[in-house]
């Protein structure tokens, strides 16, 4: 099987997505999940349609699931422009991990926050997040942090740089960078640099500045 082929694991992940009806990787899959797969930070043009959140979510649940540590604490997170997006991403993440066992969490304004605590307290390894309601709850849930992150993705990183949403992503980027405290965290495997990972229909000007500035030698994809 071709997603085989990518790399994927065939009884804790390919089976989930045959379980969706996918018989093979669509173009951007077959670029992106061997690239992630491998660690390195990535930037991908990528719109809707084109098979984009599989690209990413699948490798991510891969590199979590099948890599378990000793720590407790978020080691993925997906940042989502909207409500409405993230929701659709949760979705899929369910399916997509099916059979991999791991534990996600959704984070979403115009939920109650009581729920949402209740869910963080399940230890989630995985969040799908909006900005905004992310950080309310880094604010009020003391030990919550994002010290062990190892891979983060920025969906639609193009709507993520504008307006509010622009500042409070990237309060949340600065949290990833010079994280000592996780290269002290002795004994235990924890990359010293969280992956970064940056999908987006457009690369305006500011965003491709920054990128350039935050990821490290990303690889660039497009189509
Ligand atoms: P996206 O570009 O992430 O919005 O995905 C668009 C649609 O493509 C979604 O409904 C997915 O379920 C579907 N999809 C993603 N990957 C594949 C695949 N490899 N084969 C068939 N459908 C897919």
């Amino acid at each position: 099987l071709a997603f085989v082929a990518l790399g994927l694991d065939a009884r804790r992940i390919v089976r989930a997505l045959v379980h969706c009806g996918y018989r093979e990787p669509t173009p951007i899959q077959r670029k992106v999940i061997p690239l992630i797969l491998s660690g390195r930070d990535v930037v991908a043009m990528a719109r809707t349609g084109s098979g984009k959140t599989a690209a990413f979510l699948v490798p991510l649940i891969q590199r979590i699931a099948l890599h378990p540590t000793q720590c407790v604490g978020v080691r993925g997170l997906v940042l989502s422009p909207t409500r409405e997006l993230a929701l659709q991403t949760f979705k899929f993440l369910c399916e997509y991990a099916k059979y991999a066992r791991l534990r996600a969490a959704l984070l979403i304004g115009g939920e109650s926050l009581e729920a949402q605590f209740a869910a963080l307290a399940q230890n989630p390894e995985v969040l799908v997040a909006t900005p905004g309601r992310l950080l309310q709850v880094l604010d009020q849930v003391p030990h919550f942090s994002l010290k062990l992150l190892e891979i983060i993705v920025l969906d639609e990183a193009d709507r993520l740089w504008e307006g509010n949403l622009a500042s409070e992503s990237r309060r949340i980027l600065d949290m990833l960078r010079g994280t000592p405290q996780v290269e002290n965290v002795s004994g235990l495997n924890v990359a010293a640099q969280t992956q970064k990972v940056l999908v987006s229909a457009t690369l305006p000007k500011d965003l491709a500045n920054f990128s350039q500035m935050v990821l490290s030698s990303p690889a660039f994809v497009r189509l």
